[in-house]
């Protein structure tokens, strides 16, 4: 029988630096998840400072698709 919290699913969030073009636009959605780094790329911060939905929100409108999250414990692929 399962608890009655259910807790929160880990996750893990990877920017390819090949595409980003940083517009920022997933650092404004999940501003803990992700943060701009010097080269005003993408680079991914604290995954557990947002909801996944949040993170999700922020993966799926990076307009370039640069944002690919997955389970950080089955590693199963959530996104894209
Ligand atoms: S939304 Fe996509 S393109 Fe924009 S900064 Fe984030 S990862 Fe890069």
């Amino acid at each position: 029988m399962r608890g009655v919290y259910a807790m929160a699913r880990k996750v893990s969030v990877s920017v390819d630096h090949d595409i980003c073009v940083g517009n920022a636009m997933c650092v404004t959605i999940a501003t803990n998840a992700f943060q701009l780094n010097d080269d005003r790329q993408s680079t991914p911060a604290n995954p557990d400072g947002d909801t996944e939905e949040l993170i999700m929100e922020a993966a799926e409108n990076c307009p370039v698709s640069a944002i690919t999250i997955t389970d950080a414990i089955t590693g199963e692929q959530l996104f894209p």
